[in-house]
Formats: C-alpha cells, sequence, structure tokens
C-alpha cells in the first residue's frame, strides 16, 4: 500500500510503498467521529501484451481534489499522485489478473487522523492507496437488475454533498439498499422532489434511451448541479456518445440519428414512455460493473417494464460497454489508457 501523511505546518510528508498493514490511528482521529473521509475508484486492466492499463486516471485525481476541498482537506498534484499509483501497479504487477473482464481495483482514500474531538479542519491527514485483484462483475454473462424507486429516502439534495466523493454519502445508503433487496430488487433507484426526478442507481449513474416521434433515439442522463456523483464512466459515455450524435466519430451498432441530453426527467414521465413503446432501455453506469442494465422498476406498488436485449443488454449499453472495455484493455487505442 502507498501512505503519504499530511499535517497544517509542516506539509506533504514522504510518500511510502510498504507491504499491506492494519493502520494505526488514536481513538479520538476525527475520521471516526465526524467522517471526514473520502475515496476514489479505479482500474488497471491488463491487456494482450500484459502491460497494465490505468483508465483516465487524471479523472480520478481531479475529482478527489474536489472532495479534499469540501473537507477542508490539503490538495495535491494529481499528476503526482498518479505516478505513485503507477509505482505501486507495477510493484504489484503480478496480481494485476489476466482474464477478460478482470482488473486490479484501486482504492485511493483521504482520512482526518488528528487527535482530538474538536470539530474544525483536521490538521493532521492521510491519503492511502490500497488495491486487490476483482473478478468480472457479472461472472455468469450480464443479467438484467429490477430498481426500487424509493419515495421515502433520498441520498443528495441541492446544497448537499452528492456531487462529492465523501464517505459519508455512503453509510445512510446501506438500510435503505437493503430494504430494496429484502423486497426483491437488487439496486435502489434514488429520486428527488416531489416530482419524483431520476437521480441514480445504487452507486451508479443513470442512463435511459427514448425513442422520440422524429425517430431520433435520445440518450439522456441527470445533469451534474450538484446531486449527482460526477462518474469518469458516465464522461466517457457522454463524450463517446456526442461524438457518434456530432458524426466526429460513429459507432457501429447505434443509429444515425441520435442525441445526447444532460437533463432531469421524472418518474412519471418514465412511466408514461414504458406504457406507449418511446422507452428503449434504462441503464446505470460505474467503474465497477462499467454499464448494468435494468429490466424493470418497481414504484408506487407497480413494476414498470423496461426493454431490453436478449443477451441482457439494451442496444446503447451494448455498444458503450465493447468501446469502453476496448479503451481499458488497450485493443483501441485512446489517449483514456495510461500504460504503467
Ligand atoms: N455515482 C455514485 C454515487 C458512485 O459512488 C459512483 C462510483 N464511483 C458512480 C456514480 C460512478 O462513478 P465512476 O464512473 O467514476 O465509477
Amino acid at each position: 500500500m502507498l501512505t503519504i501523511p499530511w499535517n497544517s505546518t509542516t506539509g506533504w510528508g514522504t510518500p511510502k510503498i510498504q507491504p499491506y498493514a492494519p493502520l494505526q490511528l488514536d481513538p479520538s482521529s476525527t475520521v471516526l467521529h465526524y467522517a471526514p473521509t473520502l475515496f476514489e475508484g479505479l482500474k488497471a486492466y491488463k491487456g494482450k501484451d500484459g502491460v497494465p492499463r490505468l483508465f483516465r486516471p487524471d479523472k480520478n485525481m481531479e475529482r478527489m481534489n474536489r472532495s479534499a476541498a469540501r473537507l477542508a482537506f490539503p490538495t495535491f498534484t494529481g499528476d503526482n499522485v498518479t505516478q505513485l499509483i503507477k509505482k505501486l501497479v507495477e510493484i504489484d504487477a503480478d496480481w494485476v489478473p489476466t482474464d477478460p473482464g478482470t482488473s486490479l481495483y484501486i482504492r485511493p482514500t483521504m482520512i482526518g487522523t488528528q487527535a482530538g474531538l474538536g470539530v474544525g479542519a483536521s490538521t493532521d491527514v492521510l491519503l492511502f492507496v490500497i488495491a486487490s485483484p476483482v473478478g468480472p462483475y457479472y461472472s455468469t454473462g450480464f443479467k438484467p437488475v429490477k430498481l426500487y424507486a424509493t419515495t421515502k429516502d433520498v441520498r443528495a439534495w441541492p446544497g448537499g454533498t452528492g456531487g462529492y466523493k465523501l464517505g459519508s454519502n455512503y453509510a445512510a445508503g446501506v438500510v435503505p439498499q437493503q430494504q430494496a433487496a429484502a423486497l426483491g430488487y437488487q439496486q435502489i433507484l434514488w429520486l428527488f422532489g416531489p416530482e419524483h426526478r431520476l437521480t441514480e442507481v445504487g452507486t451508479m449513474n443513470l442512463w435511459v434511451g427514448l425513442k422520440g416521434t422524429d425517430g431520433v433515439l435520445e440518450l439522456v442522463t441527470p445533469p451534474l448541479e450538484d446531486m449527482i456523483l460526477p462518474g469518469v464512466t458516465r464522461d466517457s459515455i457522454l463524450a463517446l456518445a456526442r461524438d457518434h450524435a456530432s458524426g466526429k466519430r460513429k459507432l457501429a451498432g447505434l443509429p444515425d440519428k441520435f442525441t445526447v441530453s444532460e437533463r432531469n426527467l421524472t418518474m412519471p414521465e418514465l412511466v408514461e414512455a414504458s406504457r406507449n413503446g418511446t422507452l428503449a432501455e434504462v441503464f446505470g453506469s460505474g467503474t465497477a460493473a462499467i454499464v448494468s442494465s435494468v429490466d424493470g422498476i418497481g414504484y408506487e406498488g407497480e413494476l414498470v417494464k423496461v426493454p431490453c436485449g436478449e443477451d441482457g443488454l439494451g442496444d446503447i449499453t451494448r455498444v458503450m460497454l465493447r468501446e469502453i472495455v476496448g479503451r481499458q484493455t488497450g485493443d483501441i487505442p485512446s489517449e483514456w489508457s495510461v500504460p504503467v
């Protein structure tokens, strides 16, 4: 693991890469009381040439710095931490698996380590990075999931911290997730406001494909504002979809008449689209699963049907999976792929 301590008087300390081991923390450390903690998640993929590659680490470092600023933690030069993560992956290169769909999951974290029970900016912070090999998210092929659209619990709100990757955003989601699971749903669909605006799926960004009356397929995702986590996968899908829509780089499998919108959609609009046949597909996106197709949404006592292909993927979902995996493994040359 990689550790870098920070202190408000002496600044950043010397980075160390050492064997994975427990941390020693004072029981009064701020992180254990007021939750000043943030994290990131990215993966190293080994392509056919055996070289581990990071996928868009600059985006994770940018988001980590935004989270750090929100917690009154020190910020850092993203490129420098990326260099250290590369060094860690190089040392652990034998732990990067090679089977299709496998990777080394990398978890950069920052915690407030100041000893003392006062609430305030932590004078001591620890940045650390751990890693673990992970198998394919779907070991038995892609299986669409059913979502439970909760009208009771709220993940994020205007002026809140939902747009930052803070540990405190996640603890409160566990009970709603357990309740959805007890009802037979795999993931929560987080709604917001009396109009039941769609926001995110579990810990993934949300996408909806809609067939327009003019034969145009529209890919919709909610605008970031301050309630949606700026996903690296979200940003990648937006870039690929916009290049296809503008004709800059056409993607096989997507119709020519195609538009991309960052706009809000409500549950009543989705229910109507499912009823009148204009709903094409719904999926989530994130580093863990890349994409996850949805085939039904439990909402106000009814199951809203969502179309899904026989392979468990919608048409847009299938294309995005192929394009992103290709870039992660180095099969499709891309500046997003950073060899270690
Ligand atoms: N939303 C939330 C709430 C998340 O925790 C994640 C996972 N980081 C995402 C979206 C997807 O982000 P990414 O594509 O960067 O993994």
